[in-house]
């Protein structure tokens, strides 16, 4: 078998499905034997991509010398060499050295941070072996398996159709083509290409309609998928639109440095100075002025942002999405699952002639029916309430089992309730089974009800049992039931009447209703209007994530507003909404009905979106118009999503967030974060890290930019002074190399400030860096340099040697940048608010530091690699004096523009 399946892998849309399934040895209702799976894994392996092929070392350690700092510094050292300086020149190449090391360790480290997202969110597939349908996780399907699709699901493997209703896939993935294309199951000619094999079901493309089984062709890397992925490879971007920009910053720096040290190397050689020493000093100010660090360190804080939001179950898909978080002004979250526990219990029923209520709580089956005297009620003696239950229990894919002792579900909780509560009655799996199920009308968000046609060989007629929403339920009904069964005139306003109380308690109302049909009656969706007998409701609790009011606290106080959208009732959806704190003063307005939101004149539109607090009844339509209102209005809109037609809303949003536990795949391809609970409380904790990872990014921008600017114009002032440099190129490459690591980096582990989240969302219109903090660099760097030239001429003039004065300009440098990596940690408070101590990789890279520059100042190796030489101790006085002093003027900038930035 296995020599035919690949040789023939790509003909399977040649052949009829019998054949297919005689080659793949498979049966078309029973499907693989439980042996047979798990032989034909261990033959074909597992149903993965192969991991696309990391760039090897070597292309790593290339690309890092590939940048405009290190080609100027290999030609300096070349030169260096040339002109008779071995040790200058070897110290240059060893900066190179150490650059590729560093620069090679952040890049895998980002990777490898990202590389781990990828293994959070699993995606399952359904397949039936021995008879059984249950989920495997997708990388067990083998060659052969019998796989269950429906619309929502990401296909897991090329899969031969054998039978399909209304299927529709979107393969825009492989073929390019935005339209879904649809599916039959007839034998197509062998030439036909891979677009046109309407037979056919590739991996990775995604089903937008209907539902169908197929039998896997290919699996893995034999899939069509697998082919283009070995053509193109796919490894994620490290980039981002804030990246980029910063690196078209550095770009543009680079060239305007370049074109400064060129022209300074001219003038200076016009004005006689000797070529070499000009040299040195060109290179000394490129060397110095250029934020080599910038793009890499950026990078790197993203990938930690990213990590820490996977450590809070929300996994970014899309590495932009960390920035835009910070700036989230207004999050639309569903309600079922996500503010609430997705967990129902239906509580209380309402028939026609009487009222029940259900004990008893979760999926448990304990539990009974009683009536409003507490006596437990008689299913046969209630004919309506015996039909409520099974139209309930019979119109339903769940299924409820017990697992480790406790109860679980397979399938929607609203159904799985239903289930639970007709099992209360006494209304068990074999009363169901009398009623063979024929057809289904399965239930959609736009449809809003579901409807099932069963065969009652009994009573010698078939039953259409339905369940859905009030509103479109009771349209369909011509008549009530009455207790006795028989049929007693509709009354709609009392159904109604019914429907809004229970809502208004938070519940959860589904109407019930039945028809009774001939022994050869269709389940026809057209002619179900005024042809149903309606039964009752069952109102369902589904309680509020006991976090979620704390959460939309959370959002309120940082300024972001929180809409809840939701398909449910308005009045239940008013009560949950309420209970959360999500609807504080209650304004006209607040609450808005899909119908509502119909009827909005365009003009008004925007606004009223705006103000509202709670959406229900709102189909996934309306919620694209929706994000496009509220962005209309510049807000920064998070949406969330679950099912196959949100998937334009998700990608219309700023963040498209989708639900890693109950969402289909065809909305995690959409999104651009999955939350792994399906949480509110997670997307608030993301925000949060947003934040925290847009802090983090300007911290170490604030910090890195002074010290660049100081080193230029140190250089250029020598320059223009014609005086001795005060810091000599190799030694500016000690500072760049040393504190860009151990000082730098360190503030990409900054935790987040106490106050994040009580200040509102940033503009993302605005300027990573304002006015002021633009004043602040320029005042440090020229504190910088007016600092060290000082102490540079003071030394000499004391009767210093060169290099007693330059070790000494050196660490003030350092000192002073030591001082403001302290400062930096927060931008507009003192250091205090966020602890001194805080983060303790500041305090070991700043230990370290010093360690590095006792050894630059004292070994007599690095002395004379660097021209260096020991001070004494009135010389580091005077160092940390000024130190402290550069340090004042930092601290008292930001107590006078408290709170500027
Ligand atoms: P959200 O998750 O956005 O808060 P929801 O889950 O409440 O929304 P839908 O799933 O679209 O919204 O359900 C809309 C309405 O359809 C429900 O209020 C209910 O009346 C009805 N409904 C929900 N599930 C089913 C089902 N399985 N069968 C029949 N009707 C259903």
């Amino acid at each position: 078998m296995a020599e035919t399946l690949t040789e023939r892998t790509s003909d399977h849309h040649g052949l009829a499905a019998h054949e297919v399934l005689l080659l793949l040895e498979s049966d078309p209702v029973d499907g693989l034997s439980e042996a047979e799976a798990e032989s034909r894994l261990r033959r074909y392996g597992h149903n993965v991509l192969p991991a696309a092929k990391p760039d090897g070392p070597l292309v790593r350690v290339l690309r890092q010398l590939n940048s405009p700092l290190v080609l100027i510094l290999m030609v300096a050292g070349v030169v260096t060499a040339a002109l008779g300086e071995p040790v200058d020149s070897s110290v240059i190449f060893g900066v190179v050295l150490l650059n590729t090391v560093v620069g090679y360790l952040q890049e895998t480290k980002a990777q490898a941070a990202l590389d781990a997202l990828r293994g959070m969110v699993r995606t399952e597939a359904r397949v039936v072996r021995e008879g059984r349908s249950y989920r495997v996780p997708s990388e067990d399907v083998v060659p052969g398996d019998l796989v269950l699709v429906e619309a929502g699901d990401k296909v897991p493997a090329d899969l031969r159709l054998i039978r399909l209703s209304e299927l529709r896939a979107d393969e825009s993935a492989l073929t390019g083509e935005s339209q879904p294309a649809v599916k039959d199951e007839v034998a197509l000619p062998v030439e036909t290409p891979v677009a046109d094999r309407r037979n056919m079901l590739y991996a990775g493309t995604l089903l937008t309609s209907g539902s169908g089984a197929g039998v896997v062709a290919a699996s893995g890397a034999e899939t069509e998928l697998g082919e283009i992925h070995r053509l193109v490879g796919a490894a994620e971007p490290l980039a981002t639109p804030l990246t980029r920009k910063i690196a078209r910053f550095s770009r543009i720096l680079t060239v305007v440095i370049l074109a400064l040290a060129a022209v300074t190397f001219a003038v200076g050689v016009v004005r006689g100075e000797r070529a070499v020493e000009m040299f040195t000093a060109a290179i000394a100010l490129a060397v110095g002025a250029i934020p080599e660090g910038l793009p890499a360190a950026v990078t790197i804080t993203l990938a930690i942002g990213v990590a820490r939001m996977a450590r809070r179950r929300a996994v970014v898909r899309r590495l932009p999405a960390v920035e835009t978080l910070g700036s989230t002004t207004v999050i639309c979250t569903d309600k079922t699952g996500t503010l609430t526990e997705n967990q129902m219990t239906v509580r209380q029923l309402w028939i026609p002639s009487a009222r029940y209520e259900a004990t008893g709580s979760g999926y448990a089956p304990e539990g009974h029916i009683v009536d409003r005297q507490g006596r437990p009620a008689d299913v046969t003696a209630d004919e309506a309430l015996r039909w409520c239950l099974l139209a309930g229990a019979g119109c339903n894919d769940a299924s409820v089992g017990t697992k480790d002792g406790r109860p679980t579900i397979v399938g929607d909780p609203t159904e799985a309730a239903m289930l639970v509560v007709a099992g209360k009655a006494g209304l068990a799996a074999d009363v169901l089974s009398a009623l063979p199920r024929m057809d289904t009308l399965p239930f959609s968000s736009e449809r809003q009800y579901m409807a099932t046609l069963h065969a009652d060989p009994v009573a010698r007629r078939r039953v259409v049992l339905v369940k859905g929403a009030v509103e479109r339920v009771l349209p369909l009904c011509r008549a009530q039931m009455g207790a006795d069964g028989t049929t007693r005139p509709l009354d709609p306003d009392a159904a109604l009447h019914a429907a809004d109380g229970l809502a208004a308690e938070g519940l959860r109302v589904l109407a019930t209703a039945v028809q009774f049909v001939a022994e050869d009656a269709d389940l026809d969706e057209s002619a179900l209007g005024g042809t149903l007998l309606f039964c009752g409701l069952q109102a369902m609790l589904d309680p509020p994530r006991p976090a979620a009011a704390d959460a939309v606290a959370a959002c309120h106080a940082a300024g972001i507003a929180v809409k809840m959208i939701t398909g449910d009732h308005a009045k239940t959806a008013t009560a949950i909404a309420g209970a959360i704190g999500l609807l504080p003063g209650r304004h006209p307005g607040d609450v808005l009905t899909g119908a509502d939101l119909r009827e909005l004149p365009d003009a008004d539109y925007p606004d009223a979106v705006d103000r509202a607090a709670v959406f229900a009844r709102v189909s996934p339509e309306q919620k694209l118009r929706l994000v496009e209102a509220l962005q209309a209005r510049g807000r920064v809109v998070a949406m969330t999503g679950d099912g196959v037609n949100d998937a334009p809303a998700l990608r219309q949003a700023d963040i498209g967030i989708a639900m890693g536990a109950g969402g289909t795949e065809v909305a995690k391809e959409a999104a651009d974060m999955v939350l792994t609970d399906d949480d509110f409380g997670t997307i608030e904790g993301a925000v949060e890290e947003g934040r925290g990872v847009f802090d983090n990014l300007s911290k170490f921008i604030v910090w890195t930019l002074p010290t660049n600017m100081g080193e230029g114009l140190v250089i250029l002032v020598a320059i223009a002074l014609g005086s001795a440099l005060p810091i000599l190129p190799t030694q500016i490459l000690w500072i760049n190399m040393t504190t860009a690591v151990l000082l730098g980096l360190t503030l990409a582990f900054e935790p987040k400030e106490p106050g994040i989240m009580h200040r509102p969302p940033r503009d993302p219109a605005r300027p990573l860096l304002t006015r002021a903090l633009v004043i602040r660099i320029l005042m440090l760097s020229v504190l910088m340099v007016a600092a060290t030239w000082w102490l540079f001429e003071w030394e000499l003039g004391g009767g210093a040697s060169l290099a007693e004065a330059r070790t000494a300009a050196v660490n003030l440098f350092v000192g002073i940048e030591v001082l403001y990596l302290f400062s930096c940690r927060t931008l507009d408070a003192p250091v205090r608010r966020v602890g001194l101590l805080s983060n303790r990789w500041v305090l070991g890279g700043v230990a370290l530091q010093v360690l590095a520059q006792a050894a630059l100042t004292y070994l007599p190796a690095l002395n004379s690699a660097f021209g260096t030489a020991p001070l004494g101790l009135r010389t580091w006085l005077f160092i940390a004096a000024l130190s402290v002093a550069a340090w004042t003027i930092v601290a008292l900038d930001k107590r006078l523009r408290h709170r500027i930035v």
